[in-house]
């Protein structure tokens, strides 16, 4: 569409303006006149008014004709106002050829315009009928009228004029042509600016969208370093705000198509119920609010909603379409950020459980080892257990040639217990004796070694010491009957101890050294402690 003028010019010009545009064919100019300022008192008015005020509503641009206040050099306050200055209003009607001549030889002269007000003009400049005639007779020989044909009263009042002054007077008819060729001119370059100027408005607006943009790449990038969804949320806020330069931005998050939670500097009563309708009601990736002035914007990945960004008020809305453009292009990267920060929390979550589960699994592996390597019945390491950690006490006491002892314990006719009284109240005893013999601590490594057959290895103990220790116990187990069931059973063990001497290379041998002493204290009649090769004589020579 092409531009829409205004055409400022001095009311003097205003008819052969308006007659000369309506020959040009012209379309979209239309024509203000402002006060001519020669025939108005000094002081009642100047231009500033013409060269100040911004174009009419409908106008793209104004354009000021002067003929006169060629004094000011400012530049008129609205860009879209441009000023074309004549070294005479005249000069808008004839050429210098045509005009020139005519003042050299002495004409004054006047313009249709002009003369309908010569008697104000006259007063204005402070003249009777007396001094004006005698004035213009010194300084002029003749009154001419640059006849354009638009007037036809101009004649006349150019004899009224030259009666009142005493001149002869002339009339030279010049048209219009001139006025046309030189408005057609002004036009068109008034056009070649207003094209420029949009043209720089439009480059304007590119670079402003690239530095929109840059600046939207950054703080996108700041987004997908971002692991948390509150987190993530505040940053989209942040980058909304800082495109659209709007605060009361609202961020609605949403799981399985509902609103969850509002996110905004001020939430209004009826948001939740506004942006869970617009979520329902949007088929495209958006949609206008019934004011025009904002949008919702649906952030989602995938086929998932994530969440809904409404844009309340926007600063400019003539822009409304290239900011929703924008937000549209940046709008599928927050859905991954937000999509991301989900998944991240979700990871942690599972990882979590999984350091839950191996915690357990490894605190029922201990039970179940611990299971494995203890007597179910007295609770006491196994005899495969009480193998490997005497193997290992063994080999080092063998390496240092440390003392090392080891105790074997058997109970005195428990066949009976059991025949008595039955095999569960001999379980009871049996029980009962494992906790006895623990608490006299003999030894870290205490085992039922089968049946009701117990052993204890002692390490840096030499045969006085494990004797001592073997009469400890089995005075533990005589000192008070044993408590069950069945009331109070008395209860003797014998007790065979061997140490590690020359020839002892392995634990099998140690333990078989004791075995032979427990068998010694057996013979010897029960309830007795016997030492492997003081009491019990060596089996091998
Ligand atoms: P002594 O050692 O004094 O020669 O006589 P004893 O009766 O203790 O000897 P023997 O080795 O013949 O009998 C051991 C008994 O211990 C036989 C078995 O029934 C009993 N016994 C072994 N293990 C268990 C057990 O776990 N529970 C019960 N109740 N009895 C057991
Ligand atoms: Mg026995
Ligand atoms: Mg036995």
């Amino acid at each position: 569409m092409a531009e829409t003028l205004c055409l400022r010019v001095c009311s003097h010009f205003r008819q052969d303006v308006e007659t000369a545009l309506a020959g040009l064919g012209e379309e979209g100019v239309r024509v203000q006149a402002y006060p001519a300022v020669c025939t108005l008192r000094p002081g009642r008015c100047n231009l500033a008014d013409a060269r100040e005020t911004p174009p009419p509503e409908g106008s793209d641009g104004a354009l000021v004709l002067l003929g006169c206040d060629a004094e000011t050099r400012a530049a008129p306050p609205d860009p879209r106002v441009h000023l074309v200055k004549l070294d005479h209003c005249i000069h808008l009607l004839a050429g210098s050829d045509v005009l020139e001549p005519e003042i050299q030889g002495g004409a004054y002269l006047v313009t249709a315009g002009w003369l309908k007000q010569w008697r104000e003009h006259l007063r204005g400049m402070g003249f009777d009928r007396e001094t004006a005639g005698e004035f213009f007779r010194e300084c002029t020989r003749e009154l001419l009228l640059l006849d354009t044909g638009s007037d036809a009263h101009a004649l006349g009042e150019l004899e009224a004029l030259a009666g009142y002054l005493g001149l002869p007077c002339r009339s030279r008819y010049v048209g219009l042509d001139y006025l046309r060729l030189f408005l057609s001119g002004a036009i068109a370059k008034w056009r070649n600016l207003a094209a420029e100027a949009k043209t720089q408005e439009v480059l304007a607006q590119a670079n402003r969208k690239v530095a929109d943009y840059a600046m939207a790449f950054d703080l996108l990038v700041r987004l997908s370093h971002i692991t948390d969804e509150e987190a993530t949320i505040a940053a989209i806020q942040e980058l909304f705000a800082m495109l659209f330069g709007c605060t009361n931005l609202v961020y609605a998050q949403v799981e399985e198509g509902r609103v969850k939670e509002i996110f905004a500097a001020e939430e209004r009563p009826r948001d939740r119920l506004d942006l869970q309708q617009a979520i329902d009601a949007l088929h495209e990736g958006y949609l206008i609010m019934p004011s025009g002035n904002g949008f919702f914007l649906r952030i989602d990945y995938k086929d998932a909603v994530l969440g809904l960004i409404l844009v309340r008020e926007i600063p400019f809305p003539a822009y409304r379409d290239q900011y929703l453009n924008l937000g549209l292009a940046i709008s599928n990267l927050c859905g991954l950020a937000i999509s991301n920060a989900r998944t991240f929390v979700k990871l942690q979550e599972t990882e979590q459980n999984l350091r839950r589960e191996r915690d357990i699994n490894s605190r029922l592996f201990q039970q179940v080892r611990a299971l494995a390597d203890t007597d179910p019945l007295t609770e006491l390491l196994n005899r495969r257990r009480f193998s490997e950690l005497a193997e290992v006490e063994f080999d080092r006491a063998k390496r240092y040639s440390n003392p090392i002892a080891v105790i074997m314990i058997d109970i005195d006719h428990f066949k009976q217990v059991n025949d008595t009284y039955g095999h569960g109240v001999g379980d009871q005893v049996l029980k009962a004796i494992a906790e006895r013999l623990r608490a006299v601590r003999v030894s870290d490594l205490l085992a039922r070694y089968g049946g009701e057959e117990l052993v204890a290895l002692c390490p840096e103990t030499n045969a006085q010491e494990a004797e001592r220790l073997a009469e400890r116990l089995r005075l533990a187990l005589l000192e008070r009957d044993i408590e069950t069931t069945e009331g109070p059973i008395p209860i003797t063990a014998s007790l065979g101890v061997a140490t590690r001497e020359r020839g002892v290379e392995n634990l099998g041998a140690l333990v078989d050294r004791a075995d032979q002493a427990l068998y010694a204290a057996k013979s010897a009649g029960r309830n007795c402690v016997r030492v492997y090769g003081r009491d019990a004589a060596p089996s091998e020579p």
